[in-house]
């Protein structure tokens, strides 16, 4: 389809989509009618009930470890292939380990920064690659990845976790230009805190109320929040937004 046509469903892949995040980016897109292509790692279950729960039809699942190159470069085609073609590619898988410099070994110091920036940077680096000829083939489209705050506040305790971040982000920056003058968009969300599984020890721990009085609102974000905004960086009203980085954080940190 035409990427500024939005009478069509559009086929979308949403990495990290069995559980968190991902799966209400995945809903948010089924939803107003697009087919989604539900990635997992090793969430098989999860990711198998979140695809029966979704709504419409035409939604597939396809699996990869996107800390093996080839693996990530499969997963795109193997979308591609199953939905049809390939009109929105949403970066969202990642992890979060902490290794806070003082109190990690060097052995696991290694590990966490090799693992991070696999996962978050490289994977999403090597997803976006293969993407793009089916989103040229598509005649354009959108890839949106999903960054964090702490690419720009820090993460004192995980300071692979917020490179990672920083590093998609000049990708991301890097990527919309290449990639504009072919009607596609590369764009940023970077929540703060958010309800999820990989948050639950932070804010389900002794720090967690100072975490939620971070934001003036005094909680912090739903995934359908962060989702929200998934889909309008994905929606064509979006397109000359490209290059952008939209905050999610309830005002817990304000940029200039
Ligand atoms: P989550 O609940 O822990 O889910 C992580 C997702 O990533 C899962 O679907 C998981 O798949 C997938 N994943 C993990 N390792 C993978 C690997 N090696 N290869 C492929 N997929 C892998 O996390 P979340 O909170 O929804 O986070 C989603 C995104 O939002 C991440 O990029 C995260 O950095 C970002 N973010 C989160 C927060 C937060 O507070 N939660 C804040 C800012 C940014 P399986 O379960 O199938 O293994």
């Amino acid at each position: 389809m035409r990427p500024d046509d939005t009478s069509t469903s559009r086929a979308v892949l949403v990495t990290g989509a069995s559980r968190g995040i991902g799966r209400a980016i995945a809903t948010g897109f089924a939803a107003q009618g697009d087919r989604v292509a539900v990635h997992w790692s090793t969430s098989r279950e999860r990711a198998e009930q979140a695809l029966a729960e979704l709504p419409g039809e035409g939604h597939v699942l396809v699996q990869a470890d996107l800390a093996d190159a080839e693996a990530a470069g499969h997963l795109v085609d193997d979308a591609a292939r199953l939905l049809g073609g390939l009109d929105v590619l949403v970066n969202n898988a990642g992890v979060f380990t902490a290794h806070p410099p003082l109190q990690t070994s060097w052995t696991d110091w290694q590990q966490a920064w090799s693992r991070t920036l696999a996962v978050n940077l490289v994977g999403a680096a090597h997803a976006t690659f293969r993407a793009v000829p089916h989103l040229v083939a598509a005649g354009g489209g959108a890839v949106v990845n999903v960054s964090s705050r702490g690419a720009f506040r820090g993460e004192p305790d995980n300071p692979a976790y917020g490179a990672s971040k920083a590093g998609m982000n000049a990708f991301a920056q890097s990527m919309a230009i290449a990639l504009a003058p072919h009607g596609i968009s590369v764009t940023c969300v970077a929540p703060g805190f958010v309800q999820t599984e990989m948050a639950r020890e932070v804010l389900d721990g002794p720090g967690g109320d100072a975490v939620r009085a971070q934001s003036p609102y005094g909680r912090v974000a739903r995934p359908e929040e962060v989702a929200s905004a998934v889909l309008w960086l994905a929606s064509p009203g979006a397109r000359f937004s490209t290059g952008t980085f939209v905050d999610v954080n309830g005002a817990s940190y304000l940029r200039s």
